[in-house]
């Protein structure tokens, strides 16, 4: 076992150093979301020493709240302009698929895919934001009008007026993607306490003091990971970093159960560059259907109180499907924050980010989609500084580690419908 004297000495120098174990590594990365998951698989299978570090359950932070879509553009392209992380975005369906099979860069054959496309429609004849989401040729090869008789059984009535198109989107079930990608890593996914994190700071951070009962560790890595979600803001303030700033931009989804409801997936387009509304459906724990509700209904309902939110989610089901009787039905917010860099000029990232700051490389995916790009992003940072796997190993050593379980999702947590 390796005790450099000079880090030792820069954690809590009262301590008595000959119980402090040191394990030397060429990455730690914090937080276990979809974003820190990925990454760290990316850089097992590379040859990469690396523990992954959690303080709460994997996935608990916005990546449980997620609703699975893989998104391929279409949010993007309904601005009628195709940027360039359109063109990044339409990339991912293909790419998650390879996983899927197990042909791609990760092994996600145990994922349970939900939908294998996602429908948009539109509510009455086309808009012009569909002239100009159709305008665009990456989205026309994308999307495909689906003829009345192969409706999905929701908007197989005949008071429905609008159009259905299916898109090159599949919907991923959240839970069995986190245990697909925390699974064969389990070993090198420590649970830790924010308070027992003793950082070490300055003009090049070395690492981290995990300093907790069970154990008492100095994880010394080349590089520093911080891929905690909304977490990454409190590791920054520790380790007296001021950049990148952080925003959160809050959410009041909506869940709803009940036997009126069956399974559909999809985008309804409005008069925003937002899909008006954005349904998924899951399973409770009783394997009831529940739809779970985003878009405008979830970015207009952030200032509303509970009560008041799911009166207007009421409302826009009645309005879009007025044939549907929910009135047995069982409904529950579900307010969530975003979490993502904040840019000087005010405008909202629509890819990934990764800076690097003193040896520590902060980063948010912007999508659960683009945690591939992501980890594609950080590898070439760690390439840039010759940062390159040492192909140690360093899971003997981690014995003392309790490891951290993966989080439920919410609609599953019967607690919160009552
Ligand atoms: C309602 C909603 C729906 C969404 N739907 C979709 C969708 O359908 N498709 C899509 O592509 N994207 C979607 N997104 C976006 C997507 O969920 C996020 O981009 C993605 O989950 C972020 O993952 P993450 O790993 O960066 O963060 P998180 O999932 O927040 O994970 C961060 C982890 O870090 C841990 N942590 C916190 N502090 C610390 C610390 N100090 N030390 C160590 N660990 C720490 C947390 O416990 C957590 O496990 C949605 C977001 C929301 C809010």
């Amino acid at each position: 076992m390796f005790l450099p004297r000079a880090l030792s000495a820069l954690f809590a120098p009262a301590r008595r150093v000959s119980k402090i174990r040191q394990i030397n590594l060429d990455v730690i990365i914090f937080g276990g979301g979809v974003a820190g998951l990925w990454l760290l698989a990316r850089l097992r299978k590379k040859g990469y020493s690396c523990v992954l570090l959690e303080t709460d359950a994997l996935g608990a932070g916005q990546t449980r709240y997620a609703q699975g879509i893989i998104h391929g553009g279409t949010k993007y392209a309904l601005t009628g302009k195709v940027s360039e992380a359109a063109h990044t975005v339409a990339a991912m369906p293909s790419r998650w698929r390879a996983c899927l099979s197990g042909e791609g860069e990760l092994d996600l054959t145990t994922v349970k895919v939900l939908s294998e496309f996602q429908y948009m429609w539109s509510t009455s004849n086309l808009t012009s934001r569909m002239a100009g989401f159709f305008a665009s040729k990456l989205m026309r090869s994308r999307t495909q009008q689906v003829p009345q008789q192969d409706y999905p059984a929701l908007f197989k009535n005949p008071k429905f007026k609008g159009q259905v198109y299916q898109l090159d989107e599949p919907v991923l079930d959240v839970s069995t993607l986190l245990q697909a990608l925390a699974q064969a890593q389990m070993d090198q996914i420590l649970k830790v306490e924010m308070s027992e994190l003793e950082f070490d700071t300055g003009d090049s951070v070395k690492g981290v003091r995990v300093h907790s009962i069970a154990t008492d560790t100095i994880f010394e890595a080349r590089k520093l990971i911080l891929m905690a979600g909304k977490g990454n803001q409190a590791i920054l303030k520790k380790l007296g970093q001021h950049t990148p700033t952080m925003q959160l931009r809050p959410l009041q989804m909506v869940a709803v159960r009940g036997e009126a409801l069956s399974s559909i997936y999809a985008h309804c387009l409005g008069a925003s560059a937002n899909p008006r509304i954005t349904i998924t459906s899951h399973t409770d724990n009783k394997g009831q259907v529940v739809w779970y509700m985003g878009g405008q209904l979830a970015e207009e309902g952030v200032g509303r109180d509970s009560e008041a939110q799911v009166e207007a989610a009421k409302k826009e089901l009645t309005r879009l499907f007025p044939w549907l009787d929910c009135s047995a039905c069982e409904w529950l917010c579900l307010p969530v924050d975003r979490a993502e860099v904040k840019f000087k000029d005010g405008k909202r990232p629509d890819n990934v980010f990764a800076v690097e700051n003193n040896n520590v490389i902060t980063a948010w995916p912007t999508k659960l989609a683009l945690s591939p790009v992501l980890a594609d992003k950080v590898e070439a940072l760690l390439e840039q500084d010759n940062v390159t796997p040492s192909h140690d190993e360093i899971s003997e050593s981690l014995g003392a580690f309790e490891h951290p379980q993966i989080a439920s999702l919410p609609w599953q947590e019967e607690t919160r419908w009552n």
